[in-house]
């Protein structure tokens, strides 16, 4: 139901042009919030990825870098719930610069939270938090209460901007929660991350554009869930009495033999006559007992996923079928 103009509440949003400010938008507009996303000035225009509802949601041109300038957004648009989404969501790449990762992931949690202390607001915080935190573990499930240890830059990252918030939650006893949100995927999901290269290869191939897939570490294994199901945790984890952390993911784990597999099925195809295995895209270094215990989402928030893995790529492989047959997405070399 639309909320009257009186109570209209305000979210804002850093990362909202990425795949899960999308799905959380359109969520947060159907629920009446005025969604305002936090933009870099030079990347205003990328608000056109939101598509459908890119006219529906405000833009303030922000640099997640300036901190007078968030405090500034904070004083001015008075926000109910802050979503920080924004981050290179491309964890390899955090190799490359991981001073600017680390400056994005956890400068701007921190530049946010010093902003919603200083005004003085109720405001609700959410951190994007990350099953990557986790890293080499040593215990599967994972829970709440499974020690992280981060092995690349942008978990390290996301683990400082993790603890960063729990201390303004008991030291300035902000509302501020975190999700430690497994792998999520949707049809917005970039093609680099296995699951749209694979379902977009599936789609081109069943349209004769292309006729093989190379893939890394078929063994590799992840639990894959849906980002329209995940942001719905988000949402519920803001609306409880008292803050605290989830794990969100399905408790499923899959290999990426079992995504080919199913996705190629979804195709009425047969993904042994199309796969093959290129060692060079194989990472080194890499856990694959990475599964959410999500129990407490459960009890505590009511929350469920609602696809299946099956259903996910279903609905992925069909997108990408009807993208390339009108011509909207285009191939990756
Ligand atoms: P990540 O979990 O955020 O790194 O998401 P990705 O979708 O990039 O990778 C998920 C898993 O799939 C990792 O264990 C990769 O090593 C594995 N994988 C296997 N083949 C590929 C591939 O061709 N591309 C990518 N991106 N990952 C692959």
């Amino acid at each position: 139901m639309e909320q009257s103009h009186s109570e209209r509440r305000t979210a804002l949003i850093t990362g909202i042009t990425g795949q899960d400010g999308y799905y959380l938008s359109q969520l947060l507009l159907s629920k009446g919030y005025r969604v305002v996303g936090l933009v870099p000035p030079e990347r205003r225009a990328s608000v056109a990825k939101l598509g459908d509802i890119a006219d529906r949601v405000e833009i303030y041109p922000v640099h997640l870098t300036d901190a007078s300038g968030l405090l500034a957004a904070v004083e001015q648009l008075r926000p109910d719930e802050i979503y920080n989404l924004a981050a290179p969501s491309f964890v390899p790449s955090s190799w490359d610069d991981p001073l600017g990762t680390l400056d994005l992931v956890t400068g701007t949690a921190t530049r946010l939270l010093a902003a919603v202390r200083q005004v003085g607001l109720k405001t609700r915080f959410y951190q994007a938090s990350s099953s990557e935190m986790f890293g080499a573990v040593d215990r599967s499930p994972q829970d709440e209460n499974t020690p992280f240890r981060p092995m690349n830059p942008y978990a390290a990252a996301k683990v400082h901007a993790h603890w960063t918030m729990v201390h303004h939650r008991q030291r300035y006893s902000l509302f501020a929660c975190s999700g430690i949100l497994y792998n999520h995927e949707s049809p917005l999901r970039p093609p680099n991350f296995v699951t749209r290269k694979v379902t977009l290869t599936v789609a081109a191939i069943k349209l004769g554009l292309r006729d093989r897939l190379p893939i890394g570490n078929l063994e590799a294994k992840r639990d894959w869930g849906y980002a329209g199901d995940h942001v719905e945790a988000m949402w519920r984890m803001l609306q409880t009495e008292t803050p605290e952390d989830y794990v969100i993911g399905t408790g499923h784990l899959h290999s990426v033999r079992d995504l080919v597999a199913t996705a190629f099925q979804c195709a009425d195809l047969d993904w042994e006559r199309y796969v093959s295995v290129d060692t060079a895209l194989f990472r080194p270094d890499e856990h694959f007992h990475l599964v959410a215990d999500p129990r407490k989402a459960h009890q505590n928030l009511g929350w469920q996923p609602t696809l299946t893995f099956e259903e996910l790529l279903g609905k992925m492989v069909r997108k990408d079928i009807e993208r390339l047959q009108s011509g909207s997405v285009e191939l990756p070399r």
